[in-house]
């Protein structure tokens, strides 16, 4: 069983790399934000709660993630491993995921804020469908359609330029500290996630000592 993290500033595409490394090795995608927006299509009263503190640009509290990570993972659906993905966001998250779970490996992509903001102010997805695009790396034909379904394509509410610089600065002030934290156990992974997806994802699986095939 293989028990992954993958960390790294908003737009990294470390949700990208989670993907990925799931479908090849028959891991289970954790994704926090995925998670948060089943709560939120499902009009749950977390959901309420949570919507209100991210679309003011924050992150949410403590004892909410840990709670929705800890009643996730008690699911156990996650036979061959998992990726966790947007969580730990801070020390104490970090702590409590040491305490709770033997974590095999950390991965986190380095990637300067100039990159993210590019890269994030780019990102496009379907209001009707759903599908993911970006202007930079993902181009559709029309950067306002749908190429699937000629839906009208949206920026995400979380990827304006404010709310953008400060995750970015939640990232550098707390999210690092978990980091360091897991560089401390030895457990980290550091990967330069400048560079294109299958490179990056050639990278992740030598280090995991992962065969890619
Ligand atoms: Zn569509």
């Amino acid at each position: 069983m293989q028990k992954f993290v993958i960390m790294g500033p908003p737009g990294c595409g470390k949700g990208t790399q989670a993907k990925k490394l799931c479908k090849r090795f028959d891991l289970t995608h954790l994704s926090v934000g995925d998670i948060f927006r089943w709560n939120i299509q499902s009009h749950t009263k977390l959901a309420a709660k949570v919507k209100r503190i991210i679309d003011a640009g924050h992150l949410v509290g403590d004892d909410i993630v840990d709670e929705v990570i800890r009643r996730r993972l008690d699911e156990h659906d996650w036979n061959f491993g998992f990726v966790l993905d947007g969580f730990p966001r801070n020390l104490s998250q970090a702590n409590f995921l040491l305490e709770s779970y033997n974590v095999d490996k950390v991965v986190v992509l380095e990637t300067p804020d100039d990159v993210v903001m590019e890269r994030a102010l780019a990102r496009r997805v379907c209001g009707d469908c759903g599908v993911d695009f970006n202007l930079i790396y993902h181009r559709p034909a029309d950067p306002n359609v749908c190429d699937v379904c000629g839906g009208k394509l949206l920026a995400r509410t979380d990827d304006t330029e404010v709310a953008l610089r400060k995750r970015l600065a939640d990232y550098h002030g707390q999210t690092e500290a978990a980091v360091t934290k897991f560089d401390q156990k030895g457990l980290t992974i550091h990967i330069d996630g400048t560079k294109p997806i299958e490179a990056v994802f050639a990278e992740v699986c030598g280090e995991l000592k992962l065969a890619v095939m």
